[in-house]
Protein backbone atom coordinates (compact mmCIF):
# COMPACT_ATOMS: atom_id res chain seq x y z
CA UNK A 1 0.00 0.00 0.00
CA UNK A 2 1.39 3.52 -0.89
CA UNK A 3 2.16 6.23 1.48
CA UNK A 4 -0.64 8.87 1.77
CA UNK A 5 0.93 12.03 -0.18
CA UNK A 6 0.36 15.08 2.58
CA UNK A 7 -1.59 17.75 0.58
CA UNK A 8 -1.67 21.47 2.33
CA UNK A 9 -4.55 23.63 0.80
CA UNK A 10 -4.70 27.69 2.21
CA UNK A 11 -7.81 29.20 2.62
CA UNK A 12 -9.69 25.84 2.91
CA UNK A 13 -12.81 27.32 4.13
CA UNK A 14 -13.30 29.84 1.21
CA UNK A 15 -15.19 29.76 -2.00
CA UNK A 16 -12.29 27.80 -4.67
CA UNK A 17 -11.62 25.50 -1.33
CA UNK A 18 -14.85 24.17 -1.10
CA UNK A 19 -14.87 23.64 -4.80
CA UNK A 20 -11.71 22.02 -4.08
CA UNK A 21 -10.99 19.68 -1.27
CA UNK A 22 -14.05 17.44 -2.58
CA UNK A 23 -11.89 16.58 -5.39
CA UNK A 24 -8.35 16.05 -4.36
CA UNK A 25 -10.06 13.28 -1.70
CA UNK A 26 -11.66 11.70 -4.58
CA UNK A 27 -8.49 11.37 -6.39
CA UNK A 28 -8.35 13.99 -8.96
CA UNK A 29 -5.73 15.78 -8.14
CA UNK A 30 -2.97 12.81 -7.97
CA UNK A 31 -4.55 9.64 -9.51
CA UNK A 32 -7.41 7.47 -8.81
CA UNK A 33 -4.69 5.05 -6.58
CA UNK A 34 -3.14 7.64 -4.80
CA UNK A 35 -3.98 7.88 -0.68
CA UNK A 36 -4.01 11.81 0.28
CA UNK A 37 -4.16 13.30 3.97
CA UNK A 38 -5.58 16.77 3.93
CA UNK A 39 -4.03 19.65 6.08
CA UNK A 40 -6.06 22.68 5.99
CA UNK A 41 -4.71 26.27 6.23
CA UNK A 42 -7.17 28.87 7.21
CA UNK A 43 -6.98 31.94 9.54
CA UNK A 44 -8.55 32.01 12.74
CA UNK A 45 -11.69 33.72 11.41
CA UNK A 46 -11.67 30.98 8.47
CA UNK A 47 -11.06 27.63 11.29
CA UNK A 48 -14.70 27.60 12.27
CA UNK A 49 -16.20 27.60 8.79
CA UNK A 50 -13.07 24.85 7.54
CA UNK A 51 -14.32 22.54 10.06
CA UNK A 52 -17.75 22.34 8.89
CA UNK A 53 -15.80 21.39 5.84
CA UNK A 54 -14.00 18.48 6.94
CA UNK A 55 -17.10 17.46 8.39
CA UNK A 56 -18.54 16.99 5.23
CA UNK A 57 -15.46 15.39 3.76
CA UNK A 58 -15.32 12.78 6.49
CA UNK A 59 -19.26 12.26 5.71
CA UNK A 60 -18.56 11.08 2.11
CA UNK A 61 -16.13 8.41 3.72
CA UNK A 62 -13.71 9.11 0.67
CA UNK A 63 -11.45 5.78 -0.14
CA UNK A 64 -8.36 7.31 -1.02
CA UNK A 65 -8.70 10.06 2.27
CA UNK A 66 -6.67 9.14 5.07
CA UNK A 67 -6.66 11.62 7.48
CA UNK A 68 -7.81 16.05 7.41
CA UNK A 69 -6.47 18.56 10.19
CA UNK A 70 -6.89 21.44 10.61
CA UNK A 71 -4.24 24.95 11.19
CA UNK A 72 -3.85 28.52 11.42
CA UNK A 73 -0.03 28.09 11.94
CA UNK A 74 1.65 27.52 8.50
CA UNK A 75 4.65 26.56 10.41
CA UNK A 76 2.25 23.36 11.46
CA UNK A 77 0.25 23.44 7.89
CA UNK A 78 3.21 23.10 5.98
CA UNK A 79 4.61 20.00 8.52
CA UNK A 80 5.71 17.46 5.64
CA UNK A 81 3.59 18.81 2.83
CA UNK A 82 4.32 16.82 -0.33
CA UNK A 83 1.72 19.50 -2.51
CA UNK A 84 0.83 23.08 -1.46
CA UNK A 85 -2.29 24.73 -2.91
CA UNK A 86 -1.61 28.12 -2.02
CA UNK A 87 -5.48 29.44 -2.58
CA UNK A 88 -5.94 32.14 0.15
CA UNK A 89 -5.15 35.45 -0.51
CA UNK A 90 -6.20 39.27 0.29
CA UNK A 91 -8.80 39.97 -2.33
CA UNK A 92 -8.31 43.56 -4.16
CA UNK A 93 -11.34 45.75 -2.26
CA UNK A 94 -12.71 49.23 -3.30
CA UNK A 95 -9.97 51.81 -3.21
CA UNK A 96 -7.43 49.69 -2.71
CA UNK A 97 -3.88 50.93 -4.28
CA UNK A 98 -1.66 47.67 -6.16
CA UNK A 99 0.97 48.79 -3.25
CA UNK A 100 -1.49 48.06 -0.59
CA UNK A 101 -2.39 44.93 -1.89
CA UNK A 102 1.01 43.24 -2.67
CA UNK A 103 1.98 44.37 0.47
CA UNK A 104 -0.98 43.00 2.50
CA UNK A 105 -0.33 39.39 0.29
CA UNK A 106 3.53 40.11 1.11
CA UNK A 107 2.40 39.80 4.62
CA UNK A 108 0.25 35.94 3.63
CA UNK A 109 2.91 34.83 1.37
CA UNK A 110 6.44 35.10 2.68
CA UNK A 111 5.45 33.50 6.30
CA UNK A 112 4.05 30.72 4.40
CA UNK A 113 7.19 30.54 2.16
CA UNK A 114 9.46 30.71 5.00
CA UNK A 115 7.12 27.90 6.70
CA UNK A 116 7.51 25.62 3.90
CA UNK A 117 11.44 26.09 3.40
CA UNK A 118 11.52 25.11 7.19
CA UNK A 119 8.85 22.30 7.67
CA UNK A 120 7.46 20.93 4.25
CA UNK A 121 9.35 17.21 2.34
CA UNK A 122 12.10 17.27 0.21
CA UNK A 123 10.01 16.78 -3.04
CA UNK A 124 7.57 19.91 -2.09
CA UNK A 125 5.40 21.08 -5.19
CA UNK A 126 4.03 24.44 -4.75
CA UNK A 127 1.22 25.79 -6.73
CA UNK A 128 -0.46 29.45 -6.00
CA UNK A 129 -3.69 30.50 -6.61
CA UNK A 130 -4.58 33.22 -4.55
CA UNK A 131 -3.65 36.90 -6.88
CA UNK A 132 -1.97 38.11 -7.76
CA UNK A 133 -1.04 34.31 -8.10
CA UNK A 134 2.97 34.98 -10.31
CA UNK A 135 3.93 37.74 -7.70
CA UNK A 136 2.81 36.04 -4.67
CA UNK A 137 4.74 32.81 -6.00
CA UNK A 138 7.84 34.99 -6.39
CA UNK A 139 7.56 35.99 -2.73
CA UNK A 140 6.94 32.71 -1.16
CA UNK A 141 9.60 31.36 -3.51
CA UNK A 142 12.08 34.23 -2.59
CA UNK A 143 11.49 33.38 1.78
CA UNK A 144 12.43 29.48 0.89
CA UNK A 145 15.81 29.59 -0.91
CA UNK A 146 16.79 26.18 0.31
CA UNK A 147 13.77 25.13 -1.68
CA UNK A 148 14.51 24.66 -5.54
CA UNK A 149 12.98 27.74 -7.08
CA UNK A 150 11.43 25.21 -10.23
CA UNK A 151 9.16 23.90 -7.24
CA UNK A 152 7.00 27.17 -7.18
CA UNK A 153 4.43 27.91 -9.54
CA UNK A 154 1.44 29.99 -10.30
CA UNK A 155 -1.84 29.02 -11.79
CA UNK A 156 -2.76 29.71 -15.50
CA UNK A 157 -4.31 26.93 -16.61
CA UNK A 158 -7.92 28.07 -15.61
CA UNK A 159 -6.53 30.68 -18.67
CA UNK A 160 -5.46 28.14 -20.79
CA UNK A 161 -8.47 26.03 -19.99
CA UNK A 162 -10.74 28.85 -21.00
CA UNK A 163 -8.61 29.54 -24.26
CA UNK A 164 -9.42 25.92 -25.46
CA UNK A 165 -12.84 26.26 -25.16
CA UNK A 166 -13.21 29.30 -26.93
CA UNK A 167 -11.45 27.73 -29.72
CA UNK A 168 -13.16 24.73 -29.54
CA UNK A 169 -16.48 26.83 -30.22
CA UNK A 170 -15.44 29.29 -32.76
CA UNK A 171 -14.12 26.66 -34.98
CA UNK A 172 -16.83 23.73 -33.99
CA UNK A 173 -13.40 21.23 -32.49
CA UNK A 174 -14.00 18.92 -29.94
CA UNK A 175 -11.83 20.44 -26.83
CA UNK A 176 -9.42 16.92 -27.46
CA UNK A 177 -8.63 18.11 -30.92
CA UNK A 178 -7.13 20.46 -29.59
CA UNK A 179 -3.02 20.78 -28.33
CA UNK A 180 -0.03 23.11 -28.01
CA UNK A 181 -2.02 26.51 -27.13
CA UNK A 182 0.17 28.69 -24.83
CA UNK A 183 -0.74 31.30 -22.20
CA UNK A 184 2.18 33.59 -21.96
CA UNK A 185 3.01 35.93 -18.99
CA UNK A 186 1.07 36.90 -16.18
CA UNK A 187 -2.42 35.66 -14.68
CA UNK A 188 -4.19 39.19 -15.22
CA UNK A 189 -5.83 41.20 -17.97
CA UNK A 190 -2.63 41.57 -19.68
CA UNK A 191 -2.58 37.40 -20.27
CA UNK A 192 -1.47 36.63 -23.76
CA UNK A 193 -3.37 33.09 -25.09
CA UNK A 194 -0.77 32.03 -28.22
CA UNK A 195 -2.71 30.34 -31.13
CA UNK A 196 0.45 30.47 -33.23
CA UNK A 197 1.54 27.42 -32.41
CA UNK A 198 -1.38 25.80 -31.29
CA UNK A 199 -2.90 22.93 -33.41
CA UNK A 200 -6.24 21.70 -34.23
CA UNK A 201 -6.96 18.26 -35.32
CA UNK A 202 -3.21 18.14 -36.56
CA UNK A 203 -3.53 21.92 -38.36
CA UNK A 204 -2.40 24.85 -37.47
CA UNK A 205 -4.90 26.83 -35.21
CA UNK A 206 -4.19 30.48 -36.79
CA UNK A 207 -4.45 28.86 -40.18
CA UNK A 208 -7.55 27.58 -39.62
CA UNK A 209 -8.91 30.38 -37.65
CA UNK A 210 -7.52 32.65 -40.72
CA UNK A 211 -8.94 35.87 -39.04
CA UNK A 212 -6.81 38.23 -36.95
CA UNK A 213 -9.31 40.37 -36.11
CA UNK A 214 -11.36 37.93 -34.34
CA UNK A 215 -8.04 37.17 -32.54
CA UNK A 216 -6.74 40.27 -31.32
CA UNK A 217 -10.49 41.31 -30.72
CA UNK A 218 -12.58 39.02 -29.27
CA UNK A 219 -10.46 35.63 -28.44
CA UNK A 220 -7.83 37.51 -26.30
CA UNK A 221 -10.25 40.16 -24.60
CA UNK A 222 -12.65 37.50 -24.20
CA UNK A 223 -10.07 34.42 -22.69
CA UNK A 224 -8.80 37.45 -20.35
CA UNK A 225 -12.29 39.00 -18.83
CA UNK A 226 -13.72 35.68 -18.45
CA UNK A 227 -13.26 35.89 -15.10
CA UNK A 228 -15.00 39.55 -14.58
CA UNK A 229 -17.79 38.30 -17.07
CA UNK A 230 -18.52 35.09 -15.04
CA UNK A 231 -18.25 37.62 -11.93
CA UNK A 232 -20.92 39.70 -13.89
CA UNK A 233 -23.61 36.42 -14.83
CA UNK A 234 -22.95 34.51 -11.68
CA UNK A 235 -22.67 37.01 -8.80
CA UNK A 236 -19.78 35.28 -7.49
CA UNK A 237 -16.65 34.92 -9.15
CA UNK A 238 -15.24 31.06 -10.49
CA UNK A 239 -14.31 28.93 -7.81
CA UNK A 240 -15.46 25.37 -9.97
CA UNK A 241 -14.06 26.29 -12.64
CA UNK A 242 -10.57 27.85 -10.86
CA UNK A 243 -10.67 24.42 -8.46
CA UNK A 244 -10.71 22.33 -11.69
CA UNK A 245 -7.74 24.12 -13.27
CA UNK A 246 -5.90 23.59 -9.81
CA UNK A 247 -6.19 20.24 -10.31
CA UNK A 248 -5.31 20.13 -13.91
CA UNK A 249 -2.41 21.95 -12.94
CA UNK A 250 -1.09 19.59 -10.82
CA UNK A 251 -2.22 16.53 -11.85
CA UNK A 252 -0.54 17.57 -15.01
CA UNK A 253 3.14 17.98 -13.04
CA UNK A 254 3.10 14.85 -11.62
CA UNK A 255 1.51 12.08 -14.21
CA UNK A 256 3.03 14.21 -17.14
CA UNK A 257 1.80 15.62 -20.85
CA UNK A 258 0.60 13.84 -23.48
CA UNK A 259 3.08 13.14 -26.24
CA UNK A 260 2.88 15.97 -29.08
CA UNK A 261 1.17 18.29 -26.39
CA UNK A 262 2.46 20.72 -23.68
CA UNK A 263 0.85 22.95 -21.20
CA UNK A 264 0.63 26.62 -19.98
CA UNK A 265 2.31 27.25 -16.45
CA UNK A 266 3.74 29.85 -14.13
CA UNK A 267 7.06 29.32 -14.09
CA UNK A 268 10.32 30.82 -12.62
CA UNK A 269 11.81 32.37 -15.77
CA UNK A 270 15.75 30.45 -16.86
CA UNK A 271 15.14 33.36 -19.57
CA UNK A 272 13.78 31.70 -22.18
CA UNK A 273 11.86 33.82 -25.04
CA UNK A 274 14.08 37.01 -23.57
CA UNK A 275 11.32 36.85 -20.30
CA UNK A 276 13.62 38.07 -17.33
CA UNK A 277 15.38 35.11 -15.38
CA UNK A 278 13.49 34.62 -12.06
CA UNK A 279 10.21 36.37 -12.69
CA UNK A 280 7.81 33.65 -12.61
CA UNK A 281 5.80 34.15 -15.86
CA UNK A 282 3.43 31.71 -17.83
CA UNK A 283 5.05 29.61 -20.64
CA UNK A 284 4.25 26.84 -22.65
CA UNK A 285 5.94 23.76 -20.59
CA UNK A 286 6.03 19.54 -21.08
CA UNK A 287 6.13 17.72 -17.81
CA UNK A 288 7.50 14.38 -17.13
CA UNK A 289 8.02 12.38 -13.71
CA UNK A 290 6.98 15.02 -11.69
CA UNK A 291 9.07 17.45 -13.44
CA UNK A 292 8.36 20.55 -15.86
CA UNK A 293 10.82 21.85 -18.54
CA UNK A 294 9.94 24.83 -20.88
CA UNK A 295 9.34 24.62 -24.51
CA UNK A 296 12.24 25.93 -26.77
CA UNK A 297 12.67 26.84 -29.93
CA UNK A 298 9.35 28.04 -30.71
CA UNK A 299 9.11 31.37 -33.38
CA UNK A 300 7.48 34.32 -31.60
CA UNK A 301 6.27 36.29 -34.19
CA UNK A 302 5.68 40.20 -34.34
CA UNK A 303 1.65 40.15 -33.03
CA UNK A 304 2.97 37.86 -30.35
CA UNK A 305 6.09 39.19 -29.16
CA UNK A 306 4.52 42.82 -28.29
CA UNK A 307 1.88 41.03 -26.12
CA UNK A 308 4.32 38.81 -24.37
CA UNK A 309 6.60 41.83 -23.71
CA UNK A 310 3.47 43.54 -22.53
CA UNK A 311 2.64 40.97 -19.86
CA UNK A 312 6.34 40.71 -18.87
CA UNK A 313 6.70 44.31 -18.14
CA UNK A 314 3.63 44.04 -15.75
CA UNK A 315 6.03 41.07 -13.82
CA UNK A 316 8.69 43.58 -13.84
CA UNK A 317 6.84 46.33 -12.20
CA UNK A 318 4.71 43.67 -9.99
CA UNK A 319 8.75 42.49 -8.56
CA UNK A 320 10.20 45.51 -8.80
CA UNK A 321 7.19 46.99 -6.78
CA UNK A 322 7.95 44.12 -3.95
CA UNK A 323 11.61 44.40 -3.99
CA UNK A 324 10.87 47.99 -2.76
CA UNK A 325 8.22 46.63 -0.58
CA UNK A 326 11.57 44.38 0.79
CA UNK A 327 9.28 41.31 0.46
CA UNK A 328 11.89 40.02 -1.81
P1 LIG B 1 -11.89 32.31 -3.21
O1 LIG B 1 -11.75 30.95 -2.67
O2 LIG B 1 -12.98 32.60 -4.17
O3 LIG B 1 -10.51 32.80 -3.90
C1 LIG B 1 -9.28 32.63 -3.27
C2 LIG B 1 -8.19 33.27 -4.10
O4 LIG B 1 -8.09 32.66 -5.37
C3 LIG B 1 -8.39 34.74 -4.36
O5 LIG B 1 -7.13 35.39 -4.20
C4 LIG B 1 -8.81 34.78 -5.80
O6 LIG B 1 -8.36 35.96 -6.44
C5 LIG B 1 -7.99 33.65 -6.35
N1 LIG B 1 -8.39 33.23 -7.68
C6 LIG B 1 -7.54 32.80 -8.63
N2 LIG B 1 -8.14 32.49 -9.72
C7 LIG B 1 -9.44 32.70 -9.53
C8 LIG B 1 -10.58 32.57 -10.34
N3 LIG B 1 -10.52 32.19 -11.57
N4 LIG B 1 -11.76 32.84 -9.79
C9 LIG B 1 -11.84 33.25 -8.54
N5 LIG B 1 -10.78 33.42 -7.74
C10 LIG B 1 -9.60 33.16 -8.24
O7 LIG B 1 -11.98 33.36 -2.04
P2 LIG B 1 -12.83 33.34 -0.71
O8 LIG B 1 -12.83 34.75 -0.26
O9 LIG B 1 -14.07 32.57 -0.86
O10 LIG B 1 -11.93 32.49 0.28
C11 LIG B 1 -10.65 32.86 0.66
C12 LIG B 1 -10.34 32.10 1.91
O11 LIG B 1 -8.96 32.28 2.17
C13 LIG B 1 -11.09 32.58 3.15
O12 LIG B 1 -11.61 31.46 3.80
C14 LIG B 1 -9.99 33.25 3.98
O13 LIG B 1 -10.23 33.09 5.38
C15 LIG B 1 -8.80 32.48 3.55
N6 LIG B 1 -7.49 33.08 3.72
C16 LIG B 1 -6.54 32.23 4.23
C17 LIG B 1 -5.26 32.65 4.41
C18 LIG B 1 -4.29 31.70 4.99
O14 LIG B 1 -4.50 30.49 4.92
N7 LIG B 1 -3.21 32.18 5.55
C19 LIG B 1 -4.84 34.01 4.06
C20 LIG B 1 -5.90 34.79 3.49
C21 LIG B 1 -7.17 34.33 3.31
P3 LIG B 1 -9.32 37.24 -6.67
O15 LIG B 1 -9.44 37.90 -5.33
O16 LIG B 1 -8.56 38.03 -7.66
O17 LIG B 1 -10.63 36.72 -7.16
Amino acid sequence: TRTPVNVTVTGAAGQIGYALLFRIASGHLLGADVPVKLRLLEIPQGMKAAEGTAMELDDCAFPLLRGIDIFDDPNKGFEGANVALLVGARPRTKGMERGDLLSANGGIFKPQGAAINAHAADDIKVLVVGNPANTNALIAQAAAPDVPAERFTAMTRLDHNRAISQLAARTGAAVTDIKRLTIWGNHSATQYPDIFHAEIAGKNAAEVVNDEQWLAETFIPTVAKRGAAIIEARGASSAASAANAALDHVHTWVNGTAAGDWTSMGVPSDGSYGVPEGIISSFPVTTKDGKYEIVQGLDINEFSRARIDASVAELVEERDAVRELGLI
